[in-house]
Parts: structure tokens; C-alpha cells; sequence
């Protein structure tokens, strides 16, 4: 692969909107993921394999748990500084930001929001640290855009519960040491559990032959009668609302990280069209070529705004969960459109591995997938300023 020459673009100045801590948070994430993500990254994408030597790494640049307060372990930074984390992870790699955006927004968050002091004390810490890792157990063989309709369930027997079922297309889960499952009761209700590696009857084969998201580990979570003690019950909230607000805080993230992937399609192709020469010129020097990057560039500015603006409504307390699906469907479908145009950039190369482009691709067929799919934050928008509720 090509060394990593990456600058980032800012147009509008948006860096003026940033703190002196925020830029500092930015800029050290950015020098990690050059200096220990870009070398190893192709190989590991190319291999189908998560590069587990870079966890101590992530926990280090504060991307496990960025906003999880200092005493559980975690970096206790503001909302957009666990934003600009996630923005220059992804701009690295989709795989690597979605197992920190797991670790922190899907497992860390719930543990922290609705956990036992107990129970933070035990996970939060290791977790930060990279010494645990963990996943999270929504999406079922038969309910993907419809977790609501979940059947893993678990039965009260005395001081323990028994749970049985499955979860499909599992972040992390091949080598998670807990994972935050969402299972209901025999009521129906749904509640977080903390299951653990080494319980007995519950195993995660990992799934393979994916094309997106290779150097990220994807599988199962199976529940066979799985003896689970009450204390691992997240008791602080109930009801699908419950994994709804983590995926409001992974989904902030994936608004951030898709820009990353943008700005890095972005910057490989302006600096490709400038060195490459057809017909006597730098391809820069085409109408048509110049086209794609001024309306990249445009894209990458507005994607830059909205995710700033969502990172201080949020930091307030005030963004809403349909405004946090507005900004993950817009900036990882602009993220995935300059991927496309970037690569024609490219000629043939932009086919290769030499160049980042055709994995950011890949990697964004996932992202605009999970975490509610591209039409799911649609409807959510739609439902939002109708009132009419489209989905069923
Ligand atoms: C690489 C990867 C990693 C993942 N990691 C995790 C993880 O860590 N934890 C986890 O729990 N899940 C994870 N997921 C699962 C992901 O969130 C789901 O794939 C996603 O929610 C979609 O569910 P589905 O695949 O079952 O598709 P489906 O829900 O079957 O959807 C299929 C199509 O139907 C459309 N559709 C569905 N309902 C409607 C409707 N009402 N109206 C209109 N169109 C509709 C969808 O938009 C989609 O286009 C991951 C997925 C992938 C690919």
C-alpha cells in the first residue's frame, strides 16, 4: 500500500469552531492511526482478519469509552471530541472505528447508563483499557430492522436466569469477553444482560466470506440454556427504548467516522488527479475530472457542519434521536457516493489495494447498513416531521 500522505480538507475553516483540546484529541488520533493503522491495514483487510495488535493502541487515543467519566476508566471527553475520534479512526478504517464505536457507545454506554455500581466497576475499566472487549447482541437471525420482534428470552429461575436464543451479525463477537445482550423477559420486556465468556452453552462462530468490513470480526452470539446470575441484569432501564439510546450514541459516531472515510477518499483522489498525466496533463486539469472533486469537497463541508452542530446539541442534551438518524444517513451516503467517484478517479488503480479506496467502499456497504439501514433513518426522519408512522 502507498505510504499515507493524508491531509485533511477544511474548507470552511470549521477548525475555528474547535477547541485547542479538541484539535489536540484530533490531531493525536489522526498521528496513531497513520503511524500504526495505515501500514497494517490492508494486510489485515486483505486477510479477513481484526488486528487485535492494535487495541492497546485505541484505548490509548481514548477511543474506548472517549465520554465515559475517569473514574470508570473511560477518557471523559466531550461530545465532539468522541466525534473527531471516531471521524479519523474511520478515515483509517470502517472495521477498526466499529469495533471502538462498539466497545464504547454499545457496550461501555449501557453499562454506564443503566449498570449497577457493581457492574461498572467490574466491566467499565478493562473495558477502556482494551484488557476487555465486548459486543453487542441486538439484530436476530429474523429481526434486523425490527428488534422489537425479538424472540431470545430468558426465564427466572431463583437467584439466576436461563436465556436462550441467537443473535446475528455481531460486531466483536468472535473474540468479546462480555457481551451486552438484549433479551425479553416472560413478560416481554425487554432488558440488557451481561453475558459472559465461559458461561456454559453460549459460543460465537464467527461469519465469514464478507466483502465489507474485512478487518473487523463479525459473528453469532447463541444462547443454549445459558445459567446467567440476576447480577449480570442491567436494571437501570427496560423496553427497546433501552439498546435504542445506545444506537443514538453509536449512530453519532457513524455520522463522524463516515466523514473520515469521505476526506480520505477526497484527499487520495485531488493528490492521484494532479500526478497522473493523460493527454499531456494532470487529469485535475479536466472539466470532468474537477467536477467530482468540487462536489465532493462540497459534500465533505456540509457532512463537517451537520456533524458539528449535532456534537454541541448533543453535548447540551438536546439532539434528537431523529436528528442523529438525519446526519448518519446523509454523511455515510455522501461518504459512499465520493468513495464510488474517487475510485473512477483512479482509473484501474483505484481497483488495487495500493490505494485505500475500494476498501472504504467495501467497508461502507456495512455502515449504511447497520445501525438502522439507510431507508430505516428515512422513515424515522419521515415519521418525525409527519407524525405518520410509515414503517408498519
Ligand atoms: C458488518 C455488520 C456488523 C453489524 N454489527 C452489529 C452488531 O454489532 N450488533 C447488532 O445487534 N447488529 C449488528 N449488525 C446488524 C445490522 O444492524 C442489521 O443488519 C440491520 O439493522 C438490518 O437488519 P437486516 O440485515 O436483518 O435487514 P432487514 O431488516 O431484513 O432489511 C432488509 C431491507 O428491508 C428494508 N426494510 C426493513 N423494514 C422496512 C420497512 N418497514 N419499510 C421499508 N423498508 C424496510 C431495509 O431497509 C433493508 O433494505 C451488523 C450488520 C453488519 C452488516
Amino acid at each position: 500500500m502507498k505510504p499515507d500522505l493524508f491531509e485533511a480538507p477544511d474548507y470552511y475553516n470549521l477548525d475555528d469552531l474547535l477547541t485547542e483540546e479538541h484539535i489536540m484529541i484530533r490531531d493525536a488520533a489522526r498521528a496513531w492511526v497513520k503511524r500504526d493503522v495505515s501500514p497494517i491495514i490492508e494486510q489485515a483487510a486483505q486477510e479477513a482478519k481484526f488486528p487485535k495488535s492494535i487495541i492497546p493502541g485505541l484505548a490509548s487515543i481514548g477511543a474506548f469509552g472517549p465520554y465515559i467519566p475517569e473514574e470508570y476508566g473511560g477518557a471523559g471527553l466531550d461530545q465532539i471530541s468522541y466525534g473527531l475520534i471516531m471521524q479519523e479512526i474511520e478515515r483509517g478504517d470502517s472495521g477498526v472505528r466499529s469495533t471502538a464505536s462498539v466497545q464504547s457507545s454499545l457496550v461501555m454506554y449501557p453499562i454506564w447508563k443503566y449498570g449497577t455500581e457493581e457492574q461498572k466497576k467490574k466491566f467499565l475499566p478493562k473495558l477502556a483499557s482494551g484488557e476487555f472487549m465486548g459486543s453487542f447482541g441486538l439484530t436476530e437471525p429474523d429481526h434486523g430492522s425490527n428488534p422489537g420482534g425479538m424472540v431470545t428470552r430468558f426465564k427466572d429461575a431463583g437467584d439466576h436466569i436461563i436465556l436462550n436464543g441467537a443473535k446475528l451479525w455481531i460486531s466483536n463477537s468472535p473474540f468479546c469477553d462480555v457481551a451486552v445482550v438484549w433479551a425479553k423477559d416472560e413478560n416481554d420486556r425487554i432488558h440488557g444482560v451481561l453475558v459472559e465468556r465461559g458461561m456454559e452453552g453460549f459460543t460465537t462462530p464467527e461469519t465469514h466470506n464478507k466483502w465489507s468490513l474485512r478487518a473487523s470480526a463479525t459473528g453469532e452470539l447463541i444462547f443454549q440454556d445459558v445459567k446467567i446470575p440476576k447480577s449480570n441484569i442491567l436494571p437501570g432501564r427496560s423496553g427497546l427504548g433501552a439498546p435504542l439510546s445506545c444506537l443514538d450514541s453509536a449512530r453519532f459516531g457513524i455520522a463522524w467516522g463516515a466523514i473520515g472515510a469521505a476526506m480520505d477518499c477526497y484527499d487520495t483522489a485531488l493528490r492521484y488527479s494532479k500526478e497522473r498525466i493523460q493527454f499531456g496533463k494532470p487529469i485535475a486539469g479536466f472539466q470532468l475530472q474537477q467536477k467530482k472533486l468540487a462536489e465532493m469537497i462540497t459534500e465533505i463541508t456540509k457532512a463537517q457542519l451537520l456533524a458539528w452542530r449535532l456534537g454541541v446539541l448533543r453535548e447540551q442534551g438536546k439532539a434528537t434521536s431523529a436528528q442523529i438518524s438525519m446526519a448518519k444517513r446523509n454523511n455515510v451516503e455522501i461518504a459512499i457516493n465520493i468513495a464510488r467517484e474517487a475510485r473512477q478517479m483512479l482509473g484501474g488503480m483505484g481497483i488495487t489495494g495500493e490505494y485505500s479506496i475500494m476498501r472504504h467502499s467495501m467497508n461502507l456497504e456495512s455502515v449504511i447498513t447497520y445501525e438502522g439501514t439507510h431507508d430505516i433513518h428515512l422513515l424515522i426522519t419521515g415519521l418525525d416531521i409527519t407524525g405518520e408512522n410509515a414503517f408498519s
